[in-house]
């Protein structure tokens, strides 16, 4: 048995379920677990609150002049053993989900203020390995030396279906058209952004879920997993 630790990292478009095989990857191996697109919506939260961005207008230098402020931790919740999300020591893991926050992320996302000092930090938390992280950039800035790296897409159609019946669930009232919307737009942004824009690394495995069961999923990644790790 290899007892070596590697950095897994998992990119990819919204909504392809990388935070639920990332979840479960990591749980099977005995890894942390970081989903670096909560860090980036408890900014754009705290922006939200403080007035500075709303549908027609971001302040920008006014985010970036109190990112200071801002302090983001995770912290696993006893009762579901998962990790939640602490935005300046309050448990916002449910409010980051919603679609207003999903809405405004990627314009907070595309300052190139923010993306430093939130790196800065997953950087640090990847530092001894035996992490899985997922989000945009993991495996082309974050961890462009990771042992593991997985590219999730699927179909736009099947992305924004599963978004929409999480949303539902968790009792938000959104149409399935808004949450389409929203997937497509948050695509173009995340991809055309100048710094660190959404793309494959060029080592990158890809893999598109759009017929896989999340069963059938897991287990090619596990086993891609285990294959990397034993390789190393
Ligand atoms: O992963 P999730 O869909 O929650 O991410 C929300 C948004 O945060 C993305 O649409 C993207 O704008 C931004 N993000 C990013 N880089 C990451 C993770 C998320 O720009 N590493």
């Amino acid at each position: 048995m290899n007892n070596k630790k590697i950095i897994i990292a998992i990119d990819g478009h919204s909504s392809t379920g990388k935070s639920t095989v990332a979840k479960q990857l990591a749980k099977s191996l005995g890894y942390i677990y970081v989903d670096t697109g909560a860090m980036y919506r408890s900014v754009a939260l705290f922006a939200m609150r403080k007035s500075l961005i709303d549908l027609d207008h971001f302040d920008k230098e006014g985010l970036e002049n109190i990112l200071i402020d801002i302090n983001i931790r995770f912290e696993v919740n006893p009762e579901t053993g998962l990790a939640e999300t602490l935005l300046n020591g309050e448990n916002v893991e449910r409010e980051i989900r919603t679609l207003s926050v999903s809405k405004h992320v990627s314009k907070v996302a595309a300052v190139s203020k923010v993306r430093k000092k939130l790196v800065e930090q997953q950087q640090q938390m990847g530092k001894d390995k035996g992490i899985v992280m997922d989000g945009r950039d993991i495996g082309t800035v974050v961890f462009p030396d990771a042992e593991l790296k997985l590219f999730m897409t699927a179909t736009a159609k099947d992305r924004a279906e599963r978004r929409y019946k999480e949303l539902l669930e968790r009792g938000e009232e959104v149409s399935y058209e808004d949450v389409l919307k929203n997937v497509v737009n948050r695509d173009h942004i995340d991809s055309t952004r100048k710094d660190s824009p959404l793309r494959k690394a060029e080592d990158a495995i890809q893999i598109d879920n759009s017929n896989l069961t999340l069963d059938e999923q897991f287990k090619q990644i596990l086993q891609l997993a285990n294959k990397t790790i034993e390789k190393n």
